[in-house]
């Protein structure tokens, strides 16, 4: 059997990360730690696709970090689709 491969991790640039924050908008995505909806940063994309059988093959794991001070858990992720973030 070969070794497990690496998580597949996509950069984004400052174009996908505006829409990632749009997506965090739309969907008013609010930190589970401090209740944050409007600071956030965006961080990279994690294809989910290859890992989770019960997501869809075009599913990314987003990275971010709330930044409300004091927050004690910022680092959380939100789904999104390819489409919706990494496409013009
Ligand atoms: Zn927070």
């Amino acid at each position: 059997m070969r070794a497990a491969a690496r998580p597949e991790i996509t950069p984004l640039d400052e174009e996908q990360r505006k829409r990632v924050r749009r997506v965090l908008r739309r969907r008013r995505v609010a930190c589970p730690s401090c209740g944050n909806r409007r600071r956030w940063t965006v961080g990279d994309a994690l294809h989910l696709g290859f890992l989770f059988l019960d997501e869809d093959e075009d599913a990314y794991m987003i990275a971010v970090t709330c930044r409300r001070r004091g927050c004690p858990r910022p680092r959380t992720g939100v789904i999104a689709h390819r489409a919706d973030v990494l496409e013009p």
